[in-house]
């Protein structure tokens, strides 16, 4: 069976250059058939995902910073007005001082805590919110989190702390508005080569240590990635919700590094 999103609209929120896993996820969306508007999270970004959303035949971006309200109302009026309704919406967006991702989490500001949480979790209940009115019929709401939620992940700290709580809202979420058909889901990668990955301190170490260790011994991809969304998105995933997804080659499941790295 192919799957297929034809007819299917949806917000991409997180696109910032061609190695963004919101981007991976909008090709895939696009290759199966979906229409697609992309917010971008300030004029800077403009140029690199115009371009983008371009190509994949989309002619809708709209400025979006999750922590401005006027921003935000006025994105998902752009998506009301154009089409009146959505099918789904991935927010794929986090933030973190880069000075808190490194050294010891017990020396997270409250300051850094606060915007943390703020941009990582709260902005994806806010936006299920917004998108939940557009979607009459039912839609798929999905984020994006990392395995640094359950287990320590070197330098992760606030940013771990900040996925627990996305994981857990959207658990919340699927159960608040499962009755109306709307499905709720995460996607959790390894380690990814993206702006975001970059900022956490020695990613470039965490990103060998997960490809020499995971069962499959290669890191995710973007199309796997966007896979794994197309298929949550698409009536294929019709009975899935609350769920974390793993697309991390096995990394999660392994307690300790694999026998050839054992030493
Ligand atoms: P990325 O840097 O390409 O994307 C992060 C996006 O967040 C950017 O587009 C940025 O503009 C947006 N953003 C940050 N603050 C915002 C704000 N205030 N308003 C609107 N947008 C804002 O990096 P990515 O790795 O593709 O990150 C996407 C998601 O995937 C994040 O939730 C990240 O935690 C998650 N993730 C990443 C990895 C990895 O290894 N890279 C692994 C698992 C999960």
């Amino acid at each position: 069976m192919t799957i297929q999103m034809n007819g299917k609209r949806g917000l991409i929120m997180g696109v910032a250059n061609d190695r963004s896993i919101a981007w991976g996820i909008a090709r895939s969306m696009a290759a199966a058939g979906a229409e697609l508007a992309f917010s971008y999270q300030g004029e800077g970004l403009l140029k690199r995902v115009g371009p983008l959303a371009e190509s994949v035949g989309s002619d809708t971006l709209v400025e979006a910073d999750v922590t401005d309200d006027a921003s935000l109302d006025a994105c998902f009026q752009t998506l009301k007005d154009k089409w009146g309704s959505i099918d789904f919406l991935v927010h794929a967006i986090a933030y973190s001082d880069k000075n808190e991702l490194t050294g010891r989490v017990s020396d997270t500001t409250r300051a850094n805590f606060t915007n943390s949480m703020a941009i990582s979790c709260y902005s994806f209940i806010d936006v299920s919110r917004r998108a939940a009115e557009l979607m009459p019929e039912g839609g798929t709401l999905l984020t994006l989190t990392y395995d640094g939620s359950q287990r320590i992940t070197p330098n992760y700290n606030v940013m771990g702390v900040a996925k627990a709580a996305l994981e857990s809202a959207t658990r919340y979420l699927a159960a608040d508005l499962g009755p109306q058909q709307i499905r709720v889901n995460a996607i959790s990668p390894g380690p990814m080569k993206t702006l975001a990955g970059a900022a956490i301190a020695g990613a470039r170490r965490t990103f060998k240590y997960a490809e020499a260790n995971s069962p499959l011994r290669h890191n995710a991809t973007l199309d796997a990635v966007g896979g794994t969304a197309v298929y949550l998105a698409s009536d294929a995933g019709a009975c899935t919700t609350g769920e974390i997804i793993h697309v991390d080659s096995g990394l999660h499941i392994m307690m300790m590094p694999a026998l050839e790295n054992l030493g």
